[in-house]
Formats: C-alpha cells, structure tokens, sequence
C-alpha cells in the first residue's frame, strides 16, 4: 500500500494531518485473486477450526485494543469510553460468531428421507443446507469505526458463514481501519487459514468500491452508510453480468411513540435525550421522530426534553461532509413554516443538538420533516388523538426501529398502533429507547426498504450469516459423500429436521 498525506477531520473540530493508505491497481488485483482462490478452501475449513479463527480474531483485537481506541480516536473524535465499548463488542462479536459457528445449527440441516416404496413414485432422498457464497465485500461504517467496520458484525458473519472477506477500507477511519485488518490477518495466519481468507484495499471516492463490486469473485456486499451510497453500489451489484446480493443498511428516524400516561414517567425526558444525543446523534438507531400528545403532559416531556438537549455539549460529527449534510439538514427543516426550534448554542463548526417542534398537521405538510438527519436532532410531532397516529405511521419510510413508550394496560386501545409500528420497522421497541443494538441469537438489525436495501436480514445477530449463504439441496447422494452436517451419524451433533422434526439424534434406519 502506498502511503499518502491526507488531512481529514480528526473529530472534535480540530484538522490534524494524518496518513492515508492508497491501495494500488495491482495490489487490488492480487487481493481479490487471493480471496477468489481462498473461497473453497476457506469454504471446507471445519466448523471447529472456523470458530478457533474467530476466537484468535477476538483476542487479537483486545490485544490490539489500546492503539486501536487511540487510532480511532484521531481519526473520529468519538469518546475514548465510546471506543473502548466499541472494542469489546468487537471482540464478543467475534467470540458470539465464534459460539454459532461451532454450535452449528445456524446451517439449518433438513432431511427428508427416501421412500422407495411410496406410489405411485417413490420419494427420493432430499437433504439440505446453508453453504457459504464465496467472497463477501465489505463497506464499514463511517459512526463504528470498530463494531461495525474492518473487524465488525458484516466481516465477523461473513467469516463465520464460510466466506472469505475484502474490506474497503472507510477513508474517514483507515489508519484504524488497517489495525483492525492486522488483528484479523495475524488471527488468520495462527490458526492456519487459507491465504486470501481476509484482506482489504483503501482508497477514497466511488471508483474502488465500485470496481470491488464489479469484480466476479465478489459474490455479495455488505454496506453500512448513506442512502446513495448503498443504492449507487446495489444499481452496480445488479449491473454485473451475474448480478450480486447488496445488503446495504442506510437512513433511518426510528419513530418513537409516547401516549399522555407515559409522557408522566420521571426519567423519560433523560433518556430519549441520552438516546437523541448520544455520540454525537451518529447511531442508525437514533430516535429522530418522536410523537408527543398535545396538551400539558406533553408540553411538560418536551420542555425537559428540550432542557436535556440544550445541555448537550455541540460536538464535531465524524467527518466534514457529515457535518455539513446536518447543519444544512437543519437549515432546510427550521425555515418550514410552523417549525419551533429548541435548540443548544453552537459555533458553526459544530453540530448543535436540536429538537424540532411541529403540530401532526405541519409535519404531514413536508415531507422533509420524516427524513433522516444524522446528528443530534430530533423532530417532536404534537398530536391530538392517538388514533391519529397509525395512517401517519403507515405513510412513513421503512425504518430500523420502532418505539412505544405506553403503560401495558394500555395495549387492547393501541393495536391498530402497534401494528402500524411493527409493520414499518424490524425491531419494535416497548418502553425503551432504540439505540444500543444488542449482539444475540434474535436480534434484527434490518428493516423495510429503505432502512435496508432488501428488507428481510439483520446486519446484526447470528441470521446476519444467513446473507452470505444459499440454500443448497442434494438428492439420493451417498452418506459419505454429504457435507458432514447431513450425514447420517450426525458427527456435528447438529439440532436438525429430519422427517418434519427436528432432533440432534444421528438416523436410525429408515422406514
Ligand atoms: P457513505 O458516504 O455512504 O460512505 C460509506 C462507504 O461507501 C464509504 O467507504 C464510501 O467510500 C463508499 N461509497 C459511498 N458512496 C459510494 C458510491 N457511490 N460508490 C462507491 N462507493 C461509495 O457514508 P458515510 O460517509 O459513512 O456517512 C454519510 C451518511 O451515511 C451519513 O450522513 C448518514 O446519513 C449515513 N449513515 C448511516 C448509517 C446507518 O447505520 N444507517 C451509518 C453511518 C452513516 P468513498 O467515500 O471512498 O466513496
């Protein structure tokens, strides 16, 4: 890779001159050469060794934990604390992914066996499971320079899937981005997998990404970023002779809903503006549509709301153009007429936490209103009637999340609500606050078009692997010519489902 000076944000408000890795023409191409002729043998490499992989990537990053922090916090501004976190949850990641893959029913073996003596033909043995795609692009995020970039939840389920990784590198974060990638590469090397396995190339503008996805080894992306990055890269992806899967994660507001007797709750003025404001607003979660009842209950959550905000210190956002997509985002919302401004003092280099108060009348009026501002913004719509709520909630965008914040007895009234709420989102919230994304078997991190690309994964939890995988079938093949998963002893000890019920038994002979 080529060195070259660059200067970027440095987070804070501050320049400071860091350097910038350039990946060249043939170090591209001998990358995606090595993860092309990584794939099978990445792909056969046992559960048990895929997972050791994983294990040795997880300590690896905790080892590298402090330069990484340090690198991170350079180049994003984002808190040491913030990064800390960020670093363990990069590494149980990892370990998490490490736990499925050797548990290993995520591959969801079936057996249906034969019945030659069934009329009038005869059943023929059909047996199935999850096989890796081959190599997986991978996008990092901007706002995660960690959890969710080089080392984080699309490289970590794609690793664990079967599938060999090449990161482009995020130009906002690629000194860290090249600790991560060591971690990765020196986990690799230990535990003696193929070479090509994981790599990754840097460089900024659309072109490398572009020809990333362009080129044939690359069998499915991942992508976390704005909503014209990941539909520029997905109308690439579809253009490809063999079109490929995007999985790209974009804008969201994750709507949050709160009814007059839960407006009352002491604590709840806290902790929507910790969930508005928190790092810097720069979470895909971040709840930037509340509704709030009209009336006193109401007017007395938005003032504490607003006060909470107002405290919030202005920071500098991730990058430049961040910045300024915010403070033109909030431009173009508090020139609309009806907009009442709460707003915290800030110099013009720094993003001003804000909440903006609209009736349900006037934020139906602009649709600007319902759009994403990444930052420390939020809009407050005033509403009337709940039963206003739920046409309002169906015409908005698919969303990350959604949130309820109601007392339980309260429910039976809200169906039509919750239904619209559920019906628009990929994880539905009750009485609690949308950012922070836990790492588990059942989490959904995804939503409808355009909080994703396709609507029906998670970036997040162990069905992020099934992204990079396909159903594969094979009928009337010997036992010993299965994939292990399917065979009949069941050497894996895999839960599987064999005639329509699942069992972690090895067969018994057939009927
Ligand atoms: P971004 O501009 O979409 O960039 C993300 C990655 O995609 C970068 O590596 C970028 O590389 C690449 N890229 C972007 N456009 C491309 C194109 N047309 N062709 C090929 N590659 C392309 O996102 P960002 O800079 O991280 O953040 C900007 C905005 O993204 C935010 O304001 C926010 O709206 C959104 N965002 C959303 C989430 C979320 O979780 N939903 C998270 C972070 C950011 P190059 O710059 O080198 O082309």
């Amino acid at each position: 890779m080529t060195r070259a000076p660059h200067s970027g944000n440095g987070g804070m408000g501050t320049a400071l001159p860091r350097a910038f890795l350039v990946t060249t023409p043939e170090e591209f191409r001998q990358t995606l050469d090595r993860a092309e002729q990584a794939a099978r043998p990445y792909a056969a490499v046992s559960s048990q060794r895929r997972s050791e992989f994983l294990q040795a990537a997880a300590r690896a990053v905790r080892q590298a934990g402090s330069a990484l922090v340090s690198a991170a916090m350079r180049e994003t501004g984002l808190t040491e604390a913030r990064l800390t976190g960020e670093v363990e949850r990069t590494a149980s990641q990892l370990e998490f992914f490490a736990r499925t893959v050797l548990e290993g029913s995520w591959v969801d073996a079936r057996i249906d066996r034969a019945r030659p003596d069934r009329t009038p033909v005869p059943k023929p043995d059909v047996r199935s499971m999850r096989v890796p795609l081959g190599v997986v692009a991978v996008f990092g995020a901007s706002n995660f320079p960690l959890a969710f970039s080089t080392a984080g939840g699309d490289t970590a389920s794609a690793l664990a899937a079967g599938c060999p990784v090449v990161v482009k590198a995020h130009p906002a974060h690629p000194e860290t981005a090249l600790l991560a990638a060591e971690a990765l590469e020196h986990a690799a090397h230990e535990t003696g997998m193929p070479e090509g396995t994981f790599g990754i190339v840097f460089g900024e503008g659309p072109h490398l990404g572009q020809e990333l996805v362009k080129h044939p080894a690359v069998r499915a992306v991942g992508f976390t970023g704005s909503r014209a990055g990941g539909l520029a890269l997905e109308q690439v992806a579809r253009a490809r002779p063999v079109p490929i899967p995007v999985y790209a994660e974009m804008s969201s507001v994750n709507p949050v809903v709160i009814t007059s007797r839960a407006a009352r709750r002491e604590g709840l003025p806290r902790g929507l503006a910790a969930s508005i404001t928190g790092s810097g607003g720069q979470l895909c979660t971040q709840p930037g549509l509340v509704f709030i009842p009209a009336g006193a209950d109401g007017d007395a959550l938005l003032g504490a709301v607003a006060e909470q905000v107002r405290q919030a210190e202005p920071c500098a956002l991730l990058t430049p153009a961040i910045q300024d997509a915010y403070l033109q985002g909030i431009q173009r919302v508090t020139t609309l007429p009806g907009v009442h401004v709460h707003a915290a003092a800030g110099g013009p280099a720094l993003a001003t936490p804000a909440v903006i108060e609209v009736t349900l009348e006037d934020f139906q009026r602009h649709p600007a209103l319902s759009q994403e501002n990444f930052g420390p913004s939020s809009v407050a719509v005033r509403y009337r009637h709940v039963d206003d709520l739920p046409e309002v909630i169906t015409r908005l965008e698919g969303q990350l999340t959604a949130t309820l914040h109601a007392d339980p007895d309260e429910l039976p009234d809200l169906t039509a609500l919750c239904q619209a709420l559920i019906d628009r989102a990929g994880r539905f919230v009750f009485n609690g606050y949308p950012t922070g994304v836990e790492v588990g078997a059942a989490m959904v991190h995804g939503g409808p078009y355009p909080a994703t690309t396709d609507g029906v994964t998670t970036s997040v939890g162990s069905h992020a692997m099934h992204r990079f995988t396909r159903l594969m079938a094979y009928q009337n093949l010997p036992d010993a010519a299965l994939p292990a998963a399917l065979q009949d002893a069941n050497p894996l000890h895999l839960w599987r489902q064999v005639d329509g019920e699942w069992t972690n038994k090895g067969l018994t002979p057939g009927p």
